[in-house]
């Protein structure tokens, strides 16, 4: 047992007794850990009003065994996720970075690189200067850049299956579990092929190699590709982690805002 510190981002919180909780976080240096907070809605606990959903904190726990929940012993806020006070689409869209930090990652592996990805992502998700109608631009971002930082990007540019370069076409077939776009004679061998236009697999190359951030487009090209680029990473983001996703279905229920 020994005692570690370094910083997290909550990403679920559930009731263990009257006052204590378990918390799943994303740390900068241990990746997910699960840990126990003992007393952490008591007055005056050593948490200070650090453990929400999204929030940003330094924390000190002690690593216990493999087969034991590690304990916090100190967290202290830097930084409170606020989107809940501008929009509901914008805190649904927080959660969903919550959910897939949960699903995409395994168990104390560090990733700095995503975890810089998830503060950035979380700031400018409830920052006044982002746009509403970015928001989901920023969604495709965040979900193409973390596959990218967790190895797993799509093949945009060589056959997922055989790695023959495909090439420059309106349309080009992209494999669900293949993993990326498919040469001619690799797509009647796939299952699960959608057809990409080549505006979309533009914008996920865009994403996947481009720094974070939001590519600057005109307003028609954004709104005649976010229908289709959803689309396929709603549905690519699902087989990647197995199952479908919660909050992708919450945030398309209500629209722009
Ligand atoms: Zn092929």
């Amino acid at each position: 047992m020994s005692s570690e510190k370094t910083e997290a981002i909550i990403l679920r919180v559930v009731p263990f007794s009257e006052s204590s909780v378990v918390l799943t976080m994303l740390t900068r240096d241990f990746g997910k850990i699960s840990a126990l907070a003992k007393g952490a809605y008591r007055p005056k606990s050593a948490f200070e009003g650090a453990i929400d959903l999204g929030c940003h904190c330094r924390v000190v726990f002690i690593k216990k065994s493999s087969d034991a929940l590690d304990l916090l012993t100190e967290a202290k806020l830097e930084r409170r996720f606020r989107a809940a006070n501008k929009s509901l689409q914008r805190l649904y869209v927080g959660y969903y970075i919550l959910e897939l930090l949960r699903e995409l990652t395994e168990s104390d592996e560090p990733h700095p690189d995503l975890f810089e990805l998830a503060l950035w992502t979380l700031r400018k998700i409830d920052s006044a200067d982002l746009n509403p109608g970015d928001l989901l631009d920023l969604v495709a971002t965040f979900e193409l850049q973390a596959l990218k930082h967790l190895g797993h990007a799509p093949s945009m540019d060589v056959c997922a299956t055989c790695g023959k370069t495909v090439g420059e076409m309106p349309s080009v077939p992209f494999g669900m579990i293949s993993g990326g776009v498919l040469c001619l004679a690799c797509r009647p061998i796939s299952r699960q092929v959608v057809m990409l236009s080549k505006q979309t697999r533009d914008a996920m190359r865009q994403r996947i190699n481009g720094p974070p951030g939001l590519p600057a487009v005109n307003q028609t090209q954004k709104s005649q590709r976010n229908g289709e680029l959803r689309g396929v990473l709603r549905r690519y983001m699902s087989h990647h982690v197995g199952h479908e996703l919660k909050m992708p279905r919450l945030i398309d229920g209500i629209g722009g805002g």
